[in-house]
């Protein structure tokens, strides 16, 4: 998951940091508008940060579902048409 924010469509409504508060800060030193503090947060944090792009009022939130890497070597599976 890769998190991006657009700080100049924020309207400081909080809801980010309050649903996801270790992935958005909304602070008062900066007008409440939102802080990223990571753009790739760990899986536990995928559904609160889904929720908060839905839940955000501006559309400020975009998340990208990044596939997870995928390899080939040994160890995968043979794809072989069976006879
Ligand atoms: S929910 Fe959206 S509008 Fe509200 S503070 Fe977070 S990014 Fe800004």
């Amino acid at each position: 998951m890769k998190v991006m924010v657009n700080r100049d469509t924020c309207v400081a409504s909080g809801n980010c940091g309050a649903i996801a508060p270790d992935v958005f800060q909304n602070r008062d030193r900066d007008g409440g508008f939102v802080r990223l503090l990571q753009t790739n947060p760990p899986a536990s944090q995928w559904e609160a940060v889904w929720q908060a792009a839905r839940l955000c009022p501006s559309g400020t939130i975009n998340v990208e579902d990044v596939p997870p890497v995928r390899r080939s070597g040994p160890d995968q599976p043979s794809h072989s048409p069976t006879t």
